[in-house]
């Protein structure tokens, strides 16, 4: 699937960084186009990948090249009022080429957070193509402002994209490490699990074609109804064999046509469609009643085979409840047999709710404190009898 990815703000524009760093790597061929839109210059500058012409500042006449501080009431302001740049940008790009557009943004933060929504409603208005987002939720330890930044972009953004793909970072903190090396990794963990189910289908020339391919129509119709979605991954090692094929380090040479068990490679398929959806997802939340679904096996075409895939398929239905479950395989010549699950339409989703709670808390107690303040700051100015008179 090709996709035109921008990134909105600080954390949208890396990710997107990266993106074409993993296409560049893994030949996956999914970025056919990569804009940063920030308000903060220094931003931009960090950027290692992206093309000097398709980083667009905004604001400018605002906030002077300095970001809008996590005020993402601003950041939706000047996004709007600087629309056109981020146009002029994006017509620079092919989007005949394109199957859909991907804004990225962190949710937590101003520019993006408030930038993001403003792009998608701008972008559906304009193309006939599908707009999706993917939304970073901030960590717990972030602080209120954050949750409630992230609380109110999450509202607006889903309502103005065709689905909002969600990456929580909360779920992917690790501890011990610096924030910055901590974000290389998550992003990282980010461009994997996309770029697997974005590049499913984009098989390049003299590559194996796959026996049940999963093409850029079928992630559309997954993703079509809108909602929220979240991924599941799992992999596992198999290992190149030194007389030229690949051999599996668990299951070892039987004898069979390619030195494959059948039933060990359909075994390893169903179960790594288990850990996928029943370990860690971009987003936690129950699975049960989840809408739609895409299954994605990929790996070297002689661990791959129809009655896995069409086994973890079903498994899938029965768990999830959904009974649009696809599924399809992305043959790639790596050591390594991977399912990458697309759970589209989740609507049980504890993890936002709570999000919505602190936010909600994190609200009041801003009025609070601001009113208290304006009631303290009045008690310091004026004296207690009144006797003073200001200049004017
Ligand atoms: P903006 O530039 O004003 O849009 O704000 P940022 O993108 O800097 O930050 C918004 C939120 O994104 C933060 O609260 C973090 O939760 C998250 N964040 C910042 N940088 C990264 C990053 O590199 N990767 C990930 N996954 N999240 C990030």
């Amino acid at each position: 699937m090709k996709l035109a990815m921008i990134g909105f703000g600080q954390a949208g524009g890396k990710i997107v960084d990266r993106f074409l760093e993993y296409d560049d790597r893994t030949n996956s061929g999914i970025v056919r186009a990569a804009i940063a839109v920030n308000s903060a210059k220094a931003d931009l500058i960090g950027l290692d990948n992206i093309p000097q012409e398709n980083r667009v500042l905004i604001g400018q006449a605002r906030v002077k090249g300095h970001g809008v501080g996590a005020d993402n009431e601003l950041g939706a302001e000047v996004a709007e009022e600087d629309i056109d740049e981020v146009q002029n940008a994006i017509d620079q790009i092919p989007t005949h080429e394109v199957d859909a557009f991907l804004i990225v943004a962190g949710m937590g933060g101003g520019t993006g957070s408030g930038g993001a929504p403003v792009l998608a409603k701008h972008l559906k208005r304009i193309y006939t193509i599908p707009v999706y987002g993917l939304g970073v939720l901030p960590g717990t330890d972030e602080g209120g402002i954050y949750t409630l930044n992230a609380a109110r972009s999450f509202q607006t953004f889903v309502r103005e994209v065709d689905n909002l793909l969600v990456f929580d970072n909360d779920s992917w903190r690790q501890t011990g490490e610096s924030m910055e090396g901590g974000y290389d990794q998550i992003n990282e963990e980010i461009v994997r699990r996309f770029g697997i189910l974005f590049g499913a289908g984009e098989v390049g020339d003299g590559e194996d074609v796959a026996e049940s391919v999963v093409d850029s129509s079928e992630i559309i119709n997954t993703l079509s109804g809108g909602g929220v979605s979240t991924v599941g991954y799992a992999s596992e090692e198999v290992e190149l064999n030194t007389s030229g094929g690949l051999l599996s380090r668990f299951t070892g040479d039987d004898g069979g046509d390619d030195g494959l068990d059948a039933a060990n490679t359909t075994n390893r398929i169903t179960s790594l469609v288990r850990k996928a959806a029943l370990g860690r997802l971009t987003l936690p939340c129950e699975i049960e009643g989840t809408e739609r679904a895409l299954l994605v096996l990929s790996g070297p075409s002689e661990y791959l085979n129809r009655k896995g895939i069409e086994r973890g398929r079903k498994w899938l239905e029965e768990e999830t409840g959904s009974m649009e479950v696809r599924g399809g395989d992305f043959p790639r010549e790596e050591p390594e047999v991977s399912a990458a699950i697309l759970l589209s339409g989740v609507t049980n989703v504890p993890r936002i709710k709570r999000l919505q709670q602190v936010a909600i808390e994190a609200q009041d107690n801003i009025e609070d404190i601001q009113q208290e303040s304006e009631e303290n700051l009045e008690e310091l100015v004026e004296d207690d009898e009144d006797e003073l008179e200001p200049l004017f």
